[in-house]
């Protein structure tokens, strides 16, 4: 059932397809902009990859090694607005980076990426880097001190992405959008001036139109972009398997970035509930979407890197957990491509499609006021009701 029972005559001016980050981030900008809007999530508020991710706020340390400089400084200023915005969700933390003798990345380097790192986000001082010193290193229990050099300290921050997704949606609602969840939309089609949408609501059929439709489905775009008439254009993009372990053994008490020895790549451990989140993986995927599951190559991989940095911990394994990325196809490692989000959108002009592809967690608004600029041209003029950079999350249970 649809969270708002009135049957309307009129079309919306959005219908949005999809209630991961992305999608509740679109309905909350548009109703915030004063559009109406539906937004239809077919299991629960981020169901998809937004419950699957790393759970961080973060420019991406890892980005600068690609020279991503524009992510990095946008994502830094979107983490200072829902650091301010949303304090019960995002909460700021320290990542401790060791550093060996093995270590691929000098101190000389990680100095340098986290100066850079810290001067795109602004040079405030309570997120200054810093070495800690040799007596504060029997503080990090559990970590290996064979061949440790030096210990660097930086600030991020942290979500629950599951919750911060919610905490969108139930902000869209506030201002006005109607939710409807549990809601597939099955197909579209373009009548010449609005889409003709059907939603299957528990069995239920429902049709609703609208001038502009908005594909937030991630990993499950191309999917719904099949079922429409015309067809819109879809980008060649590749999906690539991200797997994190739950443990409920070790339970740490700080957030580690660590380089996996032997490939280079960076995996987080950070204190997750009354245990441990370890990821990520890079395992390039095919098939459907809803099959995605961490492999044995990849839990044993994670283990890998927790056996290295922390021998002789027995772990136990609470949950297993596994996302896709949506990047663009390329030859080239996952690691080296882009992970600016991807708009397409047609025809060109005044759109009345528009599909988001990829991004982050952290952009998310960033992302949805991207997607009113290309809708400027489409949609009817709105009396704005609010400002998503001011406008406070509510907190979620
Ligand atoms: C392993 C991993 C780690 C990550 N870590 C981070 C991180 O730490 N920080 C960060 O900023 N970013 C991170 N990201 C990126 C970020 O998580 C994703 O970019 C983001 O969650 C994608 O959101 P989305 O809304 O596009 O997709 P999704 O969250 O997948 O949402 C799509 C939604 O569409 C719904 N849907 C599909 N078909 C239909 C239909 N027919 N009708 C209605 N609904 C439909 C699905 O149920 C789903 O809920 C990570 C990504 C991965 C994979």
């Amino acid at each position: 059932m649809s969270e708002s029972g009135a049957a309307r005559t009129t079309p919306f001016d959005l219908a949005v397809i999809g209630g991961g980050i992305q999608g509740t981030g679109v309905a909350q900008a548009a109703a915030a902009a004063g559009y109406s809007v539906l937004l239809a999530e077919r299991h629960s508020w981020g169901a998809g990859t937004s419950s699957k991710s790393s759970k961080l706020i973060h420019g991406g340390l890892r980005y600068l090694r690609n020279g991503q400089l524009r992510l990095v400084r946008e994502s830094l200023r979107e983490r200072r607005i829902l650091e301010r915005i949303a304090p019960q969700l995002v909460w700021p933390d320290d990542f401790h980076i060791p550093v060996y003798g093995a270590t691929r990345v000098r101190p000389w380097q990680l100095r340098l990426a986290l100066s850079l790192y810290w001067m795109l986000s602004g040079c405030r001082t309570e997120a200054r880097f810093r070495r800690l010193p040799r007596g504060c290193w029997q503080e990090l229990k559990g970590l290996s001190r064979i061949g440790l050099q030096q210990i660097f300290a930086y600030r991020d921050a942290r979500t629950d992405d599951r919750r911060l997704t919610a905490a969108v949606a139930a902000s869209a609602a506030s201002l006005g959008a109607e939710l409807a969840c549990p809601a597939s939309v099955t197909s579209a089609h373009w009548l010449g001036d609005c889409w003709r949408i059907t939603l299957d609501e528990a069995g239920d059929s429902r049709q609703i139109s609208a001038r502009l439709l908005v594909n937030c489905a991630g990993p499950w775009a191309n999917q719904v972009a099949a079922t429409m008439d015309p067809r819109p254009p879809q980008p060649q993009v590749a999906l690539v398997q991200g797997a994190h372990l739950v443990l409920s053994r070790p339970a740490i008490d700080r957030c580690y970035y660590l380089e996996v020895p032997g490939d280079g790549r960076a995996v987080f451990l950070l204190p997750w509930g009354t245990g441990s989140l370890l990821g990520t993986t890079e395992t390039p995927f095919s098939g459907s979407p809803d099959d995605a599951r961490i492999t044995p190559e990849e839990e044993a991989y994670l283990l890998r890197v927790l056996d290295h940095y922390f021998p002789g911990e027995e772990p136990e394994i609470a949950a297993r957990m596994a996302g896709l990325r949506v990047l663009p196809a390329s030859p080239t490692a996952p690691l080296r491509r882009s992970r600016e989000v991807m708009l397409t959108h047609t025809p060109r002009r005044r759109p009345n499609y528009i599909a988001v592809y990829g991004g982050k967690l952290t952009g998310y608004r960033a992302t949805a006021l991207k997607v009113l600029h290309l809708a400027r041209n489409s949609l009817p003029r709105r009396r704005a009701r609010a400002d998503t950079a001011s406008l406070p999350l509510p907190g979620i249970d």
